[in-house]
């Protein structure tokens, strides 16, 4: 084995998570390789919370929408409005952005490689070594191989270098999500069909533990779903929601599904020079599954961890990506993961969930919370309200009743 070049950082995986890890590193000094296999748009809805935007400075020209309502649907078909009161939800396509994202590590100095990571080897003085097959390279090539004081793997979920170098990730609970991209409906096409309306789905036929959704994308629609269950048809799913929703008329651009992780892994580091950064750590929001701002929330983190690591040589370090990580949003995916436990389990959970989502004080909350990604501390006695409401609807003591003419798709939610 013949390593051609040293870096501080190898980092493995160009998404939202790995291109903000070596934007952050280039942008401190180091020397810093981003490797991508590229040739595929990762399947994702593309909705961004406004903190995304601040925190990460991304460019509105971007953003392909801004949605400012969310209709929730109950298995009873009852629709609640939540309009977004002074902000809005972004949304991006994947190709565009994270190509934005890596161009943008790359003028700050981070060199970029395209190819597979295959494996990590360890060179003689126990220094590790990525091993990737170059994009393009001839059938029978010999691989690449890069020495590297530190590796962040990032390379989404089901990553191969968390497999390789920390124990349990090959274990991570996920929900494979499955989404077909059609063309936006134009005069009426679709009646249903809202431009600015993300329309979410709780309806056990269309997802038996998670939500189905129609997402719009400017000229572009994402329709999807989501499950654990094995067996259960995602494509069946989204084609049942498309002839209901006048849909299925509209020509479809792709069909593609990915999975996505539910749980933060116990430890994203190896104790010695690898650390996990994004959906290879498993760091995508329960309930939600959001993943793009936390995504790059870990990168930075990772970047951090590396940093210091290549700093110090103390491997410590490098398990500071998780606990600051989870000292911020710990809490959150916490409640996240409890609500996704007991709301979608059926559907008549489904349908009182969908009619909490009702309450004033449930969407203000909500939505700041989803834009500005902190839980609302500043207004405790509107917490308390809620949680006497959420029992009240849990042990059915409280209106208001979910039938058909209580519905707030007027949009008086
Ligand atoms: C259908 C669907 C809809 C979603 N909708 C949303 C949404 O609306 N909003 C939201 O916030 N989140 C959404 N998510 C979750 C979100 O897409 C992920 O959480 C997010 O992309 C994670 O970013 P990442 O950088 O960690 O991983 P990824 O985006 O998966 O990036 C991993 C990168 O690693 C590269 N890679 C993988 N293996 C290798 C290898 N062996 N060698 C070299 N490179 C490799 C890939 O090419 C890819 O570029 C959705 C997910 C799915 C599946």
């Amino acid at each position: 084995m013949m390593a051609t070049k040293e870096y501080d950082v190898v980092v493995v995986g160009g998404g939202p998570s790995g291109a903000t890890a070596a934007h952050d590193l280039a942008r401190q000094g180091r020397s810093v390789l981003l490797l991508d296999r590229a040739g595929r748009i990762k399947p994702c809805g593309g909705a961004i919370p406004p903190r995304l935007i601040r925190e990460f400075d991304i460019p509105a020209h971007l953003l392909v929408a801004r949605i400012n309502a969310a209709r929730m649907i109950a298995p009873s078909e009852t629709e609640v409005d939540m309009p977004i009161d002074g902000g809005f939800v972004g949304m991006v396509e994947r190709e565009s952005f994270d190509e934005f994202l890596r161009v943008r590590a790359a003028e700050a100095g981070a060199v970029r490689a395209t190819g597979s990571f295959t494996r990590l080897l360890r060179d003689a003085d126990g220094m590790a070594v990525v091993e990737y097959h170059p994009k393009g390279a001839p059938e029978g090539a010999p691989p690449v191989w890069l020495r590297a004081r530190c590796v962040i793997g990032a390379d989404g979920a089901r990553s191969q270098v968390a497999k390789q170098s920390v124990k349990g990730a090959d274990k991570i609970p996920c929900v494979f999500a499955y989404h077909e991209i059609v063309e936006a409906p134009r005069n009426g096409e679709a009646p249903k069909y809202e431009a600015k309306r993300c329309d979410v789905f709780y309806q056990g036929k269309l997802s038996p533990d998670f939500y189905a959704w129609i997402f719009p994308h400017g000229d572009k629609v994402s329709i999807g779903t989501g499950s654990a269950q094995k067996g259960f048809s995602l494509r069946g799913s989204v084609g049942a929601l498309r002839a209901s929703t006048g849909l299925d008329r509209m020509r479809t651009i792709r069909r593609e599904g990915a999975p996505i992780p539910l749980k933060p892994l116990k430890r994203w580091d190896n104790g010695r020079d690898v650390v996990l950064a994004g959906d290879a750590a498993g760091v995508v929001a329960p309930s939600s599954g959001e993943g793009i701002y936390y995504a790059m929330l870990c990168g930075r983190l990772a970047a951090d961890a590396a940093a210091a690591f290549c700093a110090t040589g103390q491997a410590q370090a490098l398990a500071g990506a998780r606990k600051r990580f989870m000292k911020l949003h710990g809490r959150v995916f916490m409640i996240l993961g409890i609500m996704q436990y007991f709301w979608y389990s059926s559907d008549k959970r489904r349908e009182k969930f969908v009619a909490i989502c009702r309450d004033k004080d449930v969407q203000r909350l909500t939505w700041e919370a989803y834009m500005n990604k902190e839980l609302v501390r500043r207004d405790p006695m509107t917490h308390v309200k809620i949680f006497l409401k959420d029992m009240a609807h849990l042990l059915g003591l409280s209106g208001p009743r979910l039938d058909r003419t209580a519905s707030t798709s007027r949009g008086d939610a």
